[in-house]
């Protein structure tokens, strides 16, 4: 069932755990998403980024995201969510398509730049009562963005003291960190850096939204747990899933050489990306209680 990414927030932040927010590709990984949280029975996010949507049109890819959460989950609470627009269109397009909640993510701009775009945004989806999540701070990628954390992490964590006056000045609903969290698949082949916990408990001090953690796949599940006793309500996943279904894809194909129907190569991508997606919204359930 879908529901405004409002709701599951509340409940997360009445009982301290975060959700899960997954990207979507396809019908397959959109299948396996939706059967992944009825096998957990819990709410999440189903988000897709702007590049998936040139990749497949917005009307295609939205009504799927819509049809399969509103049909093949009708128990579950569903929100959906845009990952990483970078302008202003990608966010008017998505709050057309339905979805409750969009990110603009201009964290590769300055200070008062970022500042300046996620307000306008704010400003336009306050109207259409959507939910706004901005970045502060870099969350890099790969193994460049890897080394450079590594050696200058001031210049990427966020500021805890921005956070404050970005959040006040913005007005944003939630909010994304940079605490040591990196995009991408080389964390997983090479260990991930620890987070920086102590830099999320400051910045939780500060601000009163919910944070957001992206570049989570690989991150350990004790790491996760303190991250999410510090404020972390949503931890965003997409490298796993990828991985889940190219893994199996490739094993389908291996298994039977002659097989030429596209369902039943593809079927087993359904089932493990829901594995991968059940597995995490276990560990995110977690709760002090
Ligand atoms: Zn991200």
């Amino acid at each position: 069932m879908l529901v405004h990414i409002k709701k599951l927030i509340q409940q997360a932040k009445k009982e301290k755990y975060a959700i899960g927010a997954f990207d979507t590709f396809n019908l397959e990984i959109t299948l396996g998403i939706i059967q992944g949280a009825k096998q957990a029975k819990r709410p999440i996010i189903l988000q897709v980024t702007p590049t998936t949507l040139k990749y497949a049109g917005i009307e295609s890819m939205s009504y799927l995201m819509k049809t399969v959460a509103q049909n093949q989950a009708k128990n579950i609470p569903i929100a959906l969510h845009l990952d990483h627009g970078k302008t202003f269109s990608d966010i008017v397009e998505c709050i057309k398509a339905g979805f409750s909640s969009v990110m603009i993510d201009a964290s590769n701009l300055s200070f008062d730049k970022n500042i300046a775009l996620t307000k306008k945004v704010v400003q336009y989806a306050r109207q259409h009562n959507v939910w706004v999540q901005g970045e502060l701070g870099r969350v890099v990628k790969g193994k460049q963005g890897y080394d450079k954390l590594i050696i200058e992490p001031e210049e990427f964590l966020t500021d805890p003291d921005q956070a404050q006056e970005f959040v006040k000045k913005t007005k944003i609903h939630t909010l994304a960190v940079a605490i040591g969290n990196i995009h991408g698949l080389y964390k997983m082949r090479h260990g991930v850096p620890r987070l920086f916990l102590s830099r999320l408990k400051e910045i939780q001090k500060r601000v009163n939204v919910p944070l957001v953690l992206h570049g989570a796949s690989g991150i350990s599940s004790a790491q996760i747990k303190k991250a999410i006793s510090l404020g972390i309500r949503i931890i965003n996943i997409d490298t796993e899933i990828r991985m889940a279904f190219k893994q199996s894809l490739i094993q389908s194909l291996k298994v039977n050489k002659k097989e030429y129907d596209p369902r039943k190569i593809l079927f087993p991508t359904i089932k493990n990306v829901a594995k991968i997606v059940k597995k995490k919204i276990l560990i995110f359930g977690f709760s002090k209680k």
